[in-house]
């Protein structure tokens, strides 16, 4: 590993891990890939080599498939009650707030995000979810129903574990993604395969430890890291299988879907998103400001739901991007380990280059440069948050999700709701919208026109109670809240001649 120690003590445990040969986790042991093939993840902050990673592909993803299968047919598992369940997931949550500070390390040696976005953002809500989930197990009750059939009847609904899920997750929040999957998985009493990004493994690796440790059985959670093409497409394709949960890009979600429609596996997508940011003239405008900096330039946009695209009333819209350009001017771009850094890198040369790539075709397509549009130095894949007017729809920044700090910003003439509406709907993406208005019947009309998963009025952000997914393109089902646990069950009718 070749970290620039200048930048922040690393504690000596994170560095141990980190140098540590990874394996995979199958059926409660740590083992090594049957091909015997690893390769090497970065740091983005200086570009170098961070951690030799297992490359698992289809043979041990057979291995771990039996293993979640047998753990949930027979195992001590699917004997288990929901109250030891929920206690078990619990403790793992406190596992996990016990060694916080070295995740969040790990995570932003892996990922490249501010050492303390990950302590105030990514752990504690990786934390909080858990123990939200946790308390679902006790709660997953069917209903009695009342039957309209001739006779003397009684019926009754109950949910059932869906049975092994395989789990794919993305780079940009891995610990979060993560836990977001296996916490409802395990508290529906599934069984589970999870495959994290090849550019982020490190964080769900050392989960699987504390899983081990606080004493989940073996095969419950199974952990293997490696590419999407080879690990991640045998897993969507496993007869083993039963459901599939998938954040990612929207490209990926369509061939998953495929894969998945074979044997008809379940499928939960959390896919891209363009989340419109629409500022009325009646706003606080420092905080719209503020708000929709932090939306486009937190986790160097490489948020699904990041507010990319700014729309603003004519009367308001020059302040509004002076003001965001002026703090893309101030955000502190720097390694995520300096203590002053507000955006650290994008995660890899390839987003570097596809983010790059989208400012360039702005740029040649007529948008004006506000702020930033460039990389910062050549070491490590730092871009500089940059704000765009002069945006038109048909551009290929306004329809695709760049995934990093890029914001387009638009004006509109009048106050009427349907045409704003009408053009913040008018991409393929349907996860999240953003407004900002002091006006109540404003804000609830909007928040009925606008197609989109999630609304947010004045701020507000993600909580494991609130269902998060998309509408469109933006993906199938939601994660979190009740719904995100019920994704992973079976509904069963029972009904009975008395
Ligand atoms: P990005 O291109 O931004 O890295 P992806 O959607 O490709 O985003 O990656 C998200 C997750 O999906 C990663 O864990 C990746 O390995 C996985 N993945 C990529 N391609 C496939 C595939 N064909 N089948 C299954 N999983 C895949
Ligand atoms: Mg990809």
């Amino acid at each position: 590993m070749s970290v620039n120690v200048s930048m922040a003590a690393i504690p000596a445990a994170v560095t141990d891990f980190i140098r540590g040969s990874h394996k995979l986790l199958i059926d409660g042991k740590w083992i090594a890939p049957a091909s015997g093939k690893t390769f090497f993840t970065h740091n983005p902050a200086d570009g170098r080599k961070l951690a030799d990673i297992a490359a698992a592909d289809a043979q041990d993803v057979d291995l771990a498939v039996a293993a979640a299968r047998r753990a949930f047919e027979d195992g001590p598992w699917s004997k288990m009650t929901p109250a030891t369940r929920a206690k078990l997931i619990w403790r793992l949550a406190d596992a996990l707030e016990a060694k916080a500070e070295e995740f969040a390390f790990i995570e932003t040696l892996d990922n490249g995000k501010p050492l303390n976005d990950a302590k105030v953002v990514d752990l504690p809500h990786s934390i909080e979810v858990l123990r939200y989930f946790a308390g679902w197990c006790t709660k997953l009750n069917g209903e009695s129903i009342s039957l309209s059939n001739p006779g003397t009847w009684h019926a009754y609904t109950m949910r059932e574990p869906v049975g092994v899920v395989g789990s794919i997750t993305p780079w940009n929040a891995p610990l979060m993604m993560a836990v977001s999957k296996i916490a409802p998985a395990l508290a529906a009493g599934c069984t589970v395969v999870l495959k994290p990004a090849e550019q982020t493994p490190l964080t769900a690796l050392k989960l699987g430890q504390l899983i081990l440790d606080v004493g989940f059985p073996d095969g419950v959670v199974n952990i293997l890291t490696g590419f999407g093409e080879t690990a991640g497409a045998a897993i969507t394709a496993h007869p083993g299988i039963d459901k599939v949960t998938f954040t990612g890009s929207t490209d990926v979600g369509r061939i998953i879907i495929k894969a998945a429609a074979n044997d008809f596996k379940r499928v939960t997508l959390e896919l891209g998103g363009k989340t419109p940011v629409i500022v009325f003239p009646d706003a606080d405008i420092d905080r719209a400001i503020e708000g929709a900096a932090r939306s486009i330039f937190s986790n160097a946009g490489q948020i699904c739901n990041a507010g990319s695209r700014l729309y603003a009333h004519r009367d308001v819209f020059d302040r509004l991007v002076e003001g965001v350009s002026r703090r893309a001017g101030e955000f502190r771009v720097g390694p995520g380990l300096e203590a002053s850094t507000q955006m650290g890198p994008v995660v890899s040369q390839e987003q570097l280059d596809r983010i790059s790539g989208f400012i360039a075709s702005g740029k040649s397509q007529g948008a004006e440069v506000r702020a930033g549009g460039g990389r910062i130095g050549t070491e490590g894949y730092f871009v500089e948050p940059t704000v765009l007017t002069g945006t038109r729809p048909d551009m290929d920044v306004m329809q695709h999700e760049i995934f990093g700090p890029v914001l387009c910003a638009m004006s509109y003439e009048e106050a009427d709701l349907d045409r704003i509406a009408r053009e913040a709907n008018s991409t393929s993406y349907g996860l999240g919208a953003v407004l900002w208005t002091r006006d109540l019947s404003t804000a609830h009309k909007m928040a009925r026109k606008l197609k989109a998963g999630t609304v947010r009025v004045n701020g507000g952000g993600l909580d494991p109670a609130l269902p998060f997914g998309g509408f469109k393109q933006s993906g199938w089902g939601r994660e979190l809240g009740r719904e995100g646990v019920e994704a992973y069950t079976e509904l069963k009718s029972v009904a009975m001649a008395l």
